[in-house]
């Protein structure tokens, strides 16, 4: 997909701090991060967002969130942490390749901004 910079990192082609990958997943430190933890858990397939999943794609999404435990615990933040996905401008989406905050490692408040 040209210019969409999440399939470049995903392509290693553009260069990031990868935590974990495999032949689906790819998840790799936020540029400006909002916690002390702050991982983007990116599936390597280009899906625009949370709307454009079919139902081919139910796996992906389960592994995507296994993959989020694995770094929770590795981070050592399972006292709390969050996982969001912003889907659409309204929800400050700004990069049009589907992506899963994993947020850790401060308290958060409730309801979020
Ligand atoms: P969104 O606002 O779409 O939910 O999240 C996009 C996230 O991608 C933002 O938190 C932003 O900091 C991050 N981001 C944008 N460009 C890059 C980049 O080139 N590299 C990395 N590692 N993160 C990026
Ligand atoms: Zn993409």
């Amino acid at each position: 997909m040209g210019g969409c910079i999440f399939c470049e990192i995903a392509k290693k082609k553009l260069d990031s701090r990868i935590v974990h990958e495999d032949s689906d997943v790819i998840a790799f430190e936020d540029l400006n991060p909002q916690a002390p933890v702050h991982i983007l858990i990116v599936p390597r397939k280009h899906i625009v967002d949370l709307l454009h999943l079919s139902s081919t794609d139910q796996t992906l999404v389960g592994k995507i969130h296994l993959v989020a435990k694995e770094l929770a615990k590795k981070r050592r933040v399972e006292r709390g942490f969050r996982m969001i996905c912003n889907c659409g401008e309204e929800a400050g989406q700004s990069v049009g390749h589907l992506h899963f905050h994993l947020l850790g490692g401060r308290r958060f408040k409730w309801p979020p901004g």
